[in-house]
């Protein structure tokens, strides 16, 4: 599946807000957005122009995709299959995004960031139901146990992600045991249980016009 590789922290700068891309520098004075960047390619006191309602839904849809680090089509994809569900169509979207399976490492807590928890997700380093699943996409379903494989357990690039995310709000819809690197997934994810700062009924307009 393609992916942005470019700089994180010029997406960041592109929205105008802390999307947590980085891991550790986010949460440090290194972070862009707090030293009060300027926008890529702006000149010293430059300010964002008011947006129209189709700007700020589109800042907003770009703002979701990036926080899951999701390229257009995939991101669309799950739109499209939230709209076909009963319910509210920006909760379901959320659902599904949540349920990804690096989404779940990352919430967990045994990534800093949802790129790094893709990549240990891509290396074959995580299994579901003791079945070995390398797709971050895979979507995870109530009663499900995802764990860490025992070999990978020891190393250093893990031990340090969960050392760095320890602290960090794991949410009630998972069980996590850091020690055993498992989680089962308790429940579906309600939106009280999605801290971020996300407007989904945006997201949502923007996609029905
Ligand atoms: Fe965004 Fe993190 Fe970079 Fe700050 S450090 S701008 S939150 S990616």
């Amino acid at each position: 599946m393609a992916r942005y590789i470019g700089p994180s922290c010029r997406q960041c700068r592109r929205i105008g807000e802390k999307l947590f891309l980085k891991g550790k520098r986010c949460y440090s004075d290194k972070c862009a957005i707090d030293r009060k960047r300027l926008e890529p390619g702006a000149s010293k006191g430059h300010r964002r122009k008011k947006l129209s309602d189709y700007g700020m839904q589109l800042i907003e849809k770009q703002k979701v995709k990036k926080i899951y680090g999701l390229l257009e089509k995939q991101f669309h994809s799950y739109y499209v299959k939230a709209a076909a569900m009963p319910g509210v169509t920006g909760h379901s979207l959320l659902g599904f995004l949540e349920k990804r399976l690096d989404n779940v490492l990352f919430r967990a807590g045994f990534a800093v960031s949802r790129t790094q928890s893709r990549q240990f997700v891509r290396h074959g380093q995580v299994t579901v139901n003791g079945k070995k699943v390398n797709i971050p996409s895979f979507q995870v379903r109530v009663g499900d146990v995802v764990m860490i494989k025992d070999k990978f357990r020891q190393c250093q690039a893990l031990l340090d992600a969960v050392g760095i995310s320890k602290g960090r709000e794991v949410p009630e819809w998972m069980r996590t045991e850091l020690e055993q690197g498992r989680v089962t997934i308790a429940r579906e994810p309600q939106r009280s249980d999605i801290g971020a700062n996300i407007n989904e009924s945006t997201v949502v307009e923007f996609y029905s016009k």
